[in-house]
């Protein structure tokens, strides 16, 4: 097992990305740390009970307790497999837990998107709660609207999604998430992905980058 952390702001299409490589090849494995998240949220698990709070207000929730998680899946995934790890690490400390887990760590792929973009990105992003392919009104619409193609579940809007909340996640970004930037970059494993170009060429521009 090896692992490939996507880095990017929100809206970035990171998720979007990771999704759709590893749905195309067995060997790769998304793990993302909203999604698993979300998942204890709904199932209101203790962890969830105390992350739903830190999410709807768009601020990190505690390192214990998304590490602990990531710790889980690392620990489940064996074999010829690269994690494609969404999401996580989100600052420096858990740039350094992860590190200590001892997974190998092959490449850091940004995502690049400029925060101009980002608002605009996010308001038309659709999601299907069952599944969790991702969709956009415009950049990636379902081909019936409101209707996941996978699955056929009615896609939904992120509580977290409004344009307020956005705002904030994008502060945290800035100041918690990139400086991983130049933390993976002093180790020689940053690779650049332009993210404001289609989506077809933004997975494949990341699969030959990773
Ligand atoms: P985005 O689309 O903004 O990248 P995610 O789905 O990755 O959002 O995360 C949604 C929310 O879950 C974040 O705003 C944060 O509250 C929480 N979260 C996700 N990953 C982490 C993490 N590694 N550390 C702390 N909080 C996290
Ligand atoms: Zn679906």
């Amino acid at each position: 097992m090896n692992i490939v952390i996507l880095l990017g702001a929100p809206g970035s299409g990171k998720g979007t990305v990771a999704g759709r490589l590893a749905s195309e090849n067995a060997n790769l494995k998304h793990v993302s740390s909203g999604d698993l998240l979300r998942g204890a949220v709904a199932k209101g698990t203790p962890a969830g009970v105390e992350a739903k709070g830190y999410m709807e207000s768009g601020n990190l929730v505690p390192d214990a307790l998304i590490a602990q998680m990531i710790k889980d899946v690392v620990a489940e995934t064996t074999g010829d497999v690269t994690m494609l790890l969404d999401g996580f690490p989100r600052n420096l400390a858990q740039a350094k837990i992860l590190e200590e887990m001892g997974a190998p760590i092959r490449s850091a792929v940004l995502i690049d998107v400029p925060d101009e973009i980002i608002q605009d990105r996010i308001s038309g992003r659709r999601t299907c709660p069952k599944c969790k392919a991702g969709y956009h009104v415009r950049n990636l619409p379902p081909k019936v609207e409101g209707i996941c193609d996978v699955c056929g579940e009615k896609l939904t809007i992120r509580k977290d999604d409004n344009p307020e909340t956005v705002k904030d996640r994008l502060v945290v970004y800035h100041r918690e998430t990139e400086p991983l930037i130049e933390f993976y970059k002093a180790k020689n494993l940053l690779k650049v992905v332009d993210g404001t170009a289609a989506l077809d060429l933004v997975a494949k521009a990341f699969s030959g980058n990773m």
